[in-house]
């Protein structure tokens, strides 16, 4: 029986994607490389709709957030960090570990960033020189609405850094437009590829940060591989992973040439459909908000603490989904849409989620693949 896989990461890769992954390896030292760096350069500019460089790393996104946190806070920077969920919790944690003093702001479970919020928070704690934001929330599917929580900010800001990790790719991510200075993010996501390979942008104002202050990091030294980015013919300090390079080359060409807009729609048309389905069925979705639900993946709450029992059964009947985490552990299921999947998939899902559903004594109603479709149908493409 095929395995479908529908968790945060990993996620499916198209084939081309797959098949790119194992072409011939060129000399990372050699132009052909080069070539294939200022195309990923120009075209991760184009998905961020930014200036560059972007510099890609050989970590997952932890790494990436790491190398934020690195380059650009100090021992004694006062870091107000805004968490909705564990990926926030584990940005703080990664930003304390440079002994900058962290200011805590916490969201509940499910709920978005209020923009309001954040620049009360910030108003009342003086001397704030960093503030540490989530995109996508994926511990709880929540997506934050980062250009709006910028604009309600004072123009004297704190540096804005940002964990994309699960947005960038699966839904507008532009950091540039926002008035974000540093964003991190990672392959196995929202850029379809598998799992390796850090993402990182930074503002002018970010990458003066990471002049002023330097790196503790070698390998992660920010200035540094800029600095190799900007060569004639651009190089990485360090070997690269140079099949995940021309795996994740294919996908932002598929993404590309698909149409960057056309794609998040699917990702939200998915997100949409599956939730109505889902809710017909009696399931709750977590996040209560509709405009706050992630078009990358969907928290689904399952009653009585079946939540492992819940994936347990799916998993048995073929799909791979996702459980909670901290105190989400067994109370909820997480679907995740980052590949390219559409209404077949949308059925397929519902229908392991009712039958385990059935199995686990829930008592699901039917009726529930019409309003899926239905939701299917409203959305345009
Ligand atoms: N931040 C967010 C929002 C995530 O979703 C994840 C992983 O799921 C991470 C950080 C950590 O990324 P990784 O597991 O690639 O290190």
């Amino acid at each position: 029986m095929a395995k479908h896989l529908f968790t945060p990461g990993p996620v499916t890769p198209p084939a081309e994607v797959v098949r790119a992954e194992t072409i011939p390896l060129t000399s990372h030292r050699e132009p052909d490389y080069s070539y294939l760096l200022l195309r990923l350069q120009n075209r991760l500019k184009d998905l961020l709709d930014a200036d560059g460089p972007v510099v890609l790393l050989p970590s997952s996104g932890t790494g990436a957030l790491e190398t934020l946190a690195v380059n650009l806070l100090d021992r004694g920077d006062k870091v107000l960090s805004v968490s909705c969920g564990a990926f926030g919790e584990r940005f703080r944690e990664i930003a304390s570990r440079t002994g900058a003093e962290i200011v805590p702001v916490d969201v509940p479970v499910g709920q978005a960033v209020s923009p309001a919020l954040v620049r009360e928070r910030l108003e009342a704690t003086p001397g704030v020189t960093a503030l540490l934001l989530t995109h996508n929330e994926t511990s709880t599917g929540v997506t934050n609405d980062i250009g709006a929580i910028v604009a309600a900010l004072p123009e004297e800001r704190p540096l804005l850094l940002v964990d994309a990790v699960s947005s960038l790719g699966a839904m507008p991510c532009e950091p540039q437009n926002w008035g974000v200075d540093a964003l991190a993010s990672t392959t196995q996501k929202g850029l379809i590829t598998p799992p390796g390979v850090g993402v990182v942008w930074l503002s002018p104002r970010g990458w003066r940060r990471v002049e002023e202050k330097g790196s503790p990091s070698y390998y992660f030294d920010l200035a540094l591989h800029r600095k190799y980015l900007e060569k004639d013919l651009p190089e990485n300090p360090y070997t690269p992973p140079v099949s995940l390079f021309s795996a994740l080359d294919a996908a932002l060409g598929f993404l590309a040439d698909l149409g960057h807009s056309v794609w998040f729609d699917g990702r939200r048309r998915f997100a949409r459909s599956l939730c109505a389905g889902a809710e017909a069925m009696g399931l709750v979705p977590l996040v209560e908000a509709p405009e706050a639900r992630s078009s990358g993946v969907t928290a689904l709450m399952v009653p009585d603490g079946k939540g492992q029992e819940m994936r347990n059964i799916m998993r048995a009947l073929g799909v791979e989904v996702a459980g909670g985490q901290g105190t989400l552990r067994g109370k909820i299921v997480r679907v995740a849409h980052y590949s390219d999947t559409g209404w077949p998939e949308v059925a397929m899902v519902l229908g392991c989620l009712y039958g385990a559903a059935l199995d686990l004594g829930l008592e699901p109603r039917t009726g529930f693949i019409e309003k899926a479709f239905l939701e299917w149908k409203a959305e345009t493409r």
